[in-house]
């Protein structure tokens, strides 16, 4: 049986791609996947650190120190679970220059990019996600420094803006529909390096007819 371990919130304006991540979960339970489920506290990331402070300069420096807890994170969860995949979900906005680039893994309304550490077990799953502004309270707690160049793509929109699970869901991205085609992607991973023996027959059949839908309501 393979031994899954879930990262969410890293991200808390992030919330859409938590239902997108349980859903997963709760596919790859019904194949025979032991679930691990990390929910990373609020007061760890940067949005905490705004909602904990009067004013917060939200700097480059900031963000990269955030990045660099995020693997410090993962090291001593792969150390206490021993798991045999990571995935770390996440959301990116649907308006974002990410979902322009041309990139194999990239062809729908998700990715799954494979991060090259823990032996290339840790793969982080973007999906698509349609945002809205962060409460006026949260707003005015932060000073976005450095902000030049597109607004998704720099750091003050952890802070700024966060996903509309209801707008997401009236653009066709449903968490359920998330949850299926991720988890076939994660079953072939599985299977290539022989960790679902346990998966149950036609598991892949069911998945990949919702994947299509998916990416055919989600394109422009
Ligand atoms: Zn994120």
């Amino acid at each position: 049986m393979a031994k899954i371990l879930f990262v969410v919130n890293e991200h808390p304006n992030e919330a859409f791609s938590i239902s997108a991540a349980r859903q997963t979960a709760k596919i790859l339970k019904k194949g025979g996947c032991s679930i691990v489920w990390y929910k990373v506290p609020v007061k760890e990331t940067m949005l905490g650190k705004v909602l904990a402070n009067k004013k917060t300069e939200i700097t480059h420096k900031m963000f990269n120190k955030d990045v660099q807890k995020s693997y410090e994170r993962a090291k001593s969860l792969v150390k206490k679970y021993k798991p045999d995949l990571i995935l770390n979900f996440h959301s990116t906005p649907h308006d974002d220059p990410y979902w322009k680039v041309k990139n194999k893994r990239r062809k729908g309304d998700f990715s799954i990019e494979q991060i090259n550490l823990f032996g290339g077990k840790f793969l982080v799953i973007e999906v698509k996600a349609h945002y809205k502004p962060m409460p006026e309270r949260i707003l005015k707690k932060s000073i976005v420094i450095e902000a030049n160049g597109p607004r998704y793509g720099e750091i003050g929109h952890y802070v700024t803006e966060t996903t509309s699970h209801q707008m997401t869901r009236e653009n066709g991205l449903t968490p359920e529909a998330f949850g299926k085609a991720i988890a076939e992607k994660v079953n072939n991973y599985l299977k290539k390096n022989g960790k679902v023996k346990r998966f149950e027959r036609g598991f892949v059949k069911k998945t990949a007819k919702k994947k299509k839908t998916i990416r055919k309501s989600g394109r422009k």
